[in-house]
């Protein structure tokens, strides 16, 4: 993998070593030595970071991401890489990130394969996708790769995202800001002793969010409602009042967990649980609360609503939209609200069964 770098665009020098500045851990670096996230090193004084490759790719609809409120209905073209600059016990996608912690994941290093920013651009224009996401593993540590694809993507009028854990920097974001569009941040508990158990602080991703929407990111918040970890009542109050906190037009998406990983020990998220937490985000002011993994079983929660007129303005089952009433101009048709969020220019080119996503494996 070391192969595959470049000398690095966020970093600061320090005596004798290098101070990385992609994501908030803020590693210093020795010569020969590797930040937290194993993947950004430092050779002979310079901080090498990932560039040139990917280890998958695929068109997902972007409801998958997910991303409810940009564009929805679009294909996103999503690459990801390798690595993570955090070690959750439930993470769903560990073969990707934990490649360089766990020995049982080293099979993705066989996935590796080289490309370019052009190439990757391409393949989104030629499947019809309208967004490029960088996902799979933490994007924020291969922050001047994404942006190289995202420079390219943004000249052919393509949206770029980030699907992120939001352990980030003041100066990633900024780096980021005149080319992303959207960032999914996942907000995996509101207690700090949960975030350190998986290598991270929680005031680091409340402060992210907050950027973020400052920013002028379309930001969507996921968390992964896990039994006797974060499901109390207390807890989803706390996350549903920061959102609120920051604008309630901010959609969060509660999630249903299912045991992976090393977390094997508890059942999953069963839908009371879940529609409970969607519930307090409503109590909480929330104008767009979505409950998923759990398609068809949750009521309402998959479907977005008027918040001036309470019109159901998209119906949705899982990643696929059923029915879609937003005008052109992004407005409710009912009471001609604003609907927050980055919308289609054309709604009847909406594809309404699910069958115009390919998700067809590039690699
Ligand atoms: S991305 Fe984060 S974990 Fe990796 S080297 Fe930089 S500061 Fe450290």
């Amino acid at each position: 993998m070391d192969g595959y770098t470049r000398p690095a665009l966020l970093v600061q020098s320090e005596i004798e070593s290098v101070r990385c500045l992609a994501c908030a851990h803020r590693c210093l670096i020795k010569p020969g030595k590797r930040g937290l996230c194993k993947v950004r090193f430092n050779r002979d004084g310079i901080l090498m970071v990932p560039h040139g490759y990917i280890a998958g790719a695929q068109i997902d609809p972007i409801e998958k991401k997910p991303f409810f409120h940009l564009l929805p209905g679009s294909n996103a073209l999503t690459f990801g890489m390798l690595g993570c600059d955090f070690h959750c016990d439930f993470c769903q996608n560990w073969i990707s990130s934990q490649v360089l912690r766990d020995d049982r994941a080293t099979s993705a290093i066989g996935s590796i394969q080289r490309v370019e920013p052009e190439q990757l651009v391409q393949m989104a224009l030629q499947s019809g996708a309208q967004v490029i996401a960088s996902s799979y593993n933490e994007p924020l540590i291969t922050t001047e790769w994404a942006i190289e694809i995202f420079k390219l993507a943004v000249q052919a009028g393509i949206k770029c995202v980030f699907v992120s854990n939001g352990n980030a920097t003041v100066e990633a974001l900024h780096v980021l800001q005149p080319f992303l569009s959207g960032y999914k941040i996942d907000l995996k508990s509101m207690q700090q002793k949960n975030y350190r158990d998986l290598g991270g602080k929680l005031q680091n991703v409340l402060d992210t969010i907050k950027l973020a929407h400052e920013l002028g990111f379309w930001v969507e918040i996921v968390t992964l409602v896990i039994p006797d970890y974060n499901d109390s009542n207390e807890e989803l109050w706390d996350a549903a009042r920061f959102i609120s906190s920051i604008s309630n037009d901010i959609p969060w998406h509660v999630t249903a967990f299912h045991p992976d990983y090393h977390m094997l020990d508890r059942p999953p998220t069963s839908i009371e649980s879940l529609t409970r937490a969607a519930e307090i985000g409503q109590e909480a002011g929330l104008h767009f609360v979505y409950a998923g993994n759990l398609p068809g079983q949750v009521r309402s929660f998959e479907d977005t609503y008027c918040p001036g007129c309470n019109t159901r303005l998209i119906k949705r089952k899982g990643y696929t939209i059923r029915e879609y009433k937003i005008t052109s101009q992004g407005t409710c048709p009912q009471c001609g609200i604003k609907q927050a969020g980055i919308w289609i220019a054309d709604p009847t080119q909406i594809n309404l069964d699910g069958s115009g996503y390919p998700r067809r494996i590039l690699t």
